[in-house]
């Protein structure tokens, strides 16, 4: 298996290689050169359990590493660290089926890739001969920031630094990182939204100065961000076993199709979902489910990807984002593999913000169904869930609820559904509460937290358990300009 750049100016790699390096050369992402298969049947990987599926869906990316490496990895992220023995279960309410992916230490889905990205870098580290500390850059919109500290924090070999919009995350999403232990771990608040946070990180991996002068020092930058492929992989995994679940428990038909919703910021996510379907996962619809920073919405609907627009700050703030890095992966598929095309619609993105795709590419996009929620329509979604099913979901997830109705109502559509459980609802304690009629203005985000676990009967996860008492380590900030600054002082250049 190798991995080509989505620009196309690069040689071929092994998966390895890929991993470390987080961003191809010519600022194009790593794709695999064609998409692996399903081969056993459904029947037999449905008696699998999380992690010996994890095992035989990575084994057909990352087959440069041996057996043992690839276990070892697997064993080291999907231990106790989470809090359901299942990793990922589903939950039926209100109609659909609710894949619930915050069981992680975060208590959102980026744990399931980023419990395992730590492992996957070592190993590849160790096979590509890298003898440099790896610099991990991670841009956050507030979940994948914590993610990665929590993955990387202590381990030998590697540093992280995190770049979160100062103004732009929940109060539990701030202190998560902000909190953060280890002598390797650096959090700073941007001035700035995550665009420019995100914009600033892909500037400095394509600053090829900046990069030597830190490869001179004995550092490699890489990313955490699901720009790096490593991020990516690891996120198929959980549609498959969706699937065979469902299978095992006699709620499908071993080949009936279903849908599936994704709460979409980075285009990420959804993105897995994708390539599942690509290696054989019998995936109808594709939905995809927006806030009111509508840009894909728009994009899925006419074909023009136009971020020219005002950025809105939601209750969903992990999906506030005008710019999806992984869409680029998608453009590149349903283009034919156009490098060329690619790259032209990259650097329009870069110069007007806009760009518009090919009618053949218009068609393809027809796999997908789009539509976004108001923040209104986002708790309303919260509230009819709890009343109808007594479940009570985050504003993510709400998002995501919303828009499959709207999908319900206009397509008439009754295939058995997926929807993404993207976060704890213990995340995002004020706006659930709100929903759900339990406001108090007053009251610190740790208050609500207590409302929550009292009002619903739920266990408070251990991830955010005495979260307030712990001490401020990170207080560093600076605007988008000094991030090279920062960065060389962090690492003592
Ligand atoms: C990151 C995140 C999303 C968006 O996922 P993408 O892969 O960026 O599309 C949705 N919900 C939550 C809770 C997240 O943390």
């Amino acid at each position: 298996m190798f991995y080509k750049s989505t620009r196309g100016k690069e040689n071929l790699v092994k998966a390895s290689e890929a991993i470390v390096r987080g961003i191809a050369e010519d600022g194009g992402l790593f794709v695999p050169e064609s998409f692996p298969r399903i081969e056993k049947s459904f029947d037999e990987l449905k008696e699998m359990n999380y992690k010996e599926l994890a095992f035989y869906i990575l084994k057909k990316y990352l087959d440069d590493f041996s057996d043992e490496e690839l276990k070892a990895c697997i064993d080291g992220a999907y231990d106790e660290k989470f809090e359901n023995p299942l990793i990922a279960p589903l939950k039926y309410a209100g109609g659909a089926y609710f894949l619930e992916l915050f069981h992680g230490k975060t208590l959102a889905f980026k744990d399931m890739a980023l419990s395992i990205l730590p492992y996957l870098v070592k190993t590849a580290a160790n096979k590509t001969g890298i003898d440099k500390d790896i610099v991990i850059l991670t841009a956050t919109s507030g979940d994948t920031g914590k993610a990665a500290l929590e993955g990387f924090a202590k381990v030998d070999g590697t540093k992280i630094i995190v770049f979160y919009p100062k103004d732009g995350v929940s109060e539990i999403q701030r202190r998560q990182m902000v909190t953060q232990e280890g002598d390797n771990t650096f959090v700073v608040g941007i001035e700035g939204n995550f665009d420019d946070a995100q914009n600033g990180v892909k500037d400095i991996f394509g600053d090829d100065d900046f990069n030597k002068e830190l490869e001179d020092k004995g550092y490699m930058l890489s990313s955490a961000n699901s720009i790096n492929i490593g991020r990516l992989i690891p996120q198929v995994v959980y549609y498959v076993y969706s699937y065979v679940s469902l299978l095992k428990e006699g709620k499908l038909k071993d080949g009936q199709k279903i849908n599936v919703v994704v709460p979409t910021g980075n285009f990420g996510n959804i993105l897995a979902a994708f390539y599942a379907k690509n290696m054989g996962l019998p995936i109808e619809r594709f939905i995809c489910a927006s806030n009111e920073n509508k840009v894909l919405t728009d994009f899925i609907n006419t074909g023009v990807y136009d971020r020219n627009r005002e950025f809105v700050v939601t209750n969903s703030p992990s999906m506030d984002i005008l710019i999806s890095s992984n869409l680029e992966r998608f453009l590149y598929e349903i283009s034919g593999k156009d490098s060329e095309f690619i790259s032209n619609l990259m650097s329009k993105l870069k110069t007007e913000g806009r760009y518009e795709v090919s009618e053949a590419m218009k068609d393809r996009l027809k796999e997908f169904y789009g539509d976004f929620a108001t923040e209104e329509e986002t708790v309303d979604a919260i509230r009819k869930v709890y009343d109808s099913s007594r479940y009570v979901i985050d504003t993510h997830t709400a998002v995501a609820y919303k828009v499959f109705e709207k999908y319900k109502n206009e397509i008439k559509d009754d295939a058995v559904t997926v929807i993404a459980s993207t976060a704890s609802p213990f995340k995002f304690p004020r706006s659930v509460n709100e929903a759900l009629n339990f406001e108090q203005k007053e009251a610190s985000d740790f208050q609500m937290v207590e409302t929550l676990s009292k009002n619903f009967d739920i266990k408070i996860p251990k991830g955010i358990l005495n979260l307030e008492s712990k001490p401020v380590i990170h207080k560093a900030t600076c605007n988008k300009e000094n991030m090279r600054t920062i960065i060389k002082e962090f690492l003592g250049l």
